[in-house]
């Protein structure tokens, strides 16, 4: 048996997403219905099966999920314009462009054209920079980027208080690590951001009360990296011949932390979660309700 309690992604996914059932159901009562446009291009197959993974967690909670699935071969101004037609549709609520694009494409470019009222991945400089001017947690934008916000969750989910802590975050993405260490700040931890230049890196982790790791470098954090008794959340995915593992070495790491996420059914479901969450709240939002 692991000492550590180990956290129940899965769960905690399922019982949000009955909440939020709960409240398209009350929107549709209204006459609204969230609508989600996911866009792909090119052909991608991990990306085909996370923009799958998406829709069909639409299909289950009534909300609208429209698929634009565009050729590798488009070119920026018509993928943008693409964009444009989705900002201007009241059928939708959130537009989603599965990352990453072809190397043709500006993808920071692109990001940028999504309305900030649809930005339901919350990677518009609008909603990045609230994010960032946030003092507290009441000042955060509506879209806070998803996975970020699930592993809030999660931690939230162990009990342990964040304000006062000292948290540590390995990974400085846009996607993940950044805008996680301003909301643990929104939170009132004591944040440090570790990267690929951190030297030491273990004696950082270590300090760590909460520990949350997204380097996409499998099983770099052991056990002996990890304080004990700590709240450790493996945000990375890492494709290997033996399966999926995360950045967090989960047999030295379980008998050392005091809550652990597992790889996979941590974080990854509640991802998803939190960009249905989103739509949902722009639909309410959109709505007056
Ligand atoms: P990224 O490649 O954009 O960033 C990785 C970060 O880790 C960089 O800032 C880099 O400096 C740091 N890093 C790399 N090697 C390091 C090392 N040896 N020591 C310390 N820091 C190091 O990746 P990302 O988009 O932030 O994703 C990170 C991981 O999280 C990947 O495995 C990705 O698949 C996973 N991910 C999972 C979800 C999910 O929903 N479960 C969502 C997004 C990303």
């Amino acid at each position: 048996m692991p000492k550590a309690v180990i956290i129940d992604g899965r769960k905690i996914a399922e019982e949000t997403q009955l909440d939020l059932k709960a409240e398209v159901d009350a929107l549709a009562k209204k006459g609204i219905t969230p609508g989600l446009a996911t866009v792909l291009v090119g052909e991608d197959p991990a990306s085909q099966v996370y923009v799958r993974m998406k829709q069909k967690a639409c299909d289950r909670l009534g909300i609208l999920s429209r698929g634009v699935r565009l050729p590798a071969s488009i070119g920026q101004a018509d993928l943008i314009s693409e964009i444009e037609t989705l900002n201007a549709d009241p059928e939708i609520h959130g537009i989603l462009v599965q990352l990453p694009l072809p190397k043709h494409l500006d993808a920071a470019d692109v990001l940028q054209r999504v309305s900030p009222d649809k930005d339901v991945d919350g990677f518009h400089a609008t909603n990045l920079g609230k994010l960032l001017s946030a003092k507290y947690w009441e000042d955060l934008p509506r879209f806070i980027p998803c996975t970020p916000a699930g592993v809030i969750r999660l931690i939230d989910s162990t009990g342990v208080e964040i304000a006062g802590k000292t948290a540590v975050v390995v990974g400085r993405s846009l996607i993940v690590g950044k805008p996680l260490a301003m909301l643990l700040l929104a939170r009132q931890a004591t944040v440090t951001i570790c990267h690929s230049r951190t030297q030491d890196l273990g004696s950082e982790t270590k300090r760590a009360d909460i520990l949350v790791v997204a380097a996409g470098v499998p099983r770099l954090i052991t056990g002996e990296m990890i304080k004990p008794g700590a709240v450790a959340i493996d945000v990375g995915v890492n494709r290997l011949e033996e399966g999926l593992v995360g950045d967090i070495d989960f047999d030295s790491a379980k008998d050392i932390a005091g809550h652990l996420t597992p790889v996979p059914g941590g974080v990854g479901p509640m991802t998803i979660t939190m960009l249905l969450a989103n739509t949902v709240r722009s639909a309410q939002e959109s709505a007056g309700a």
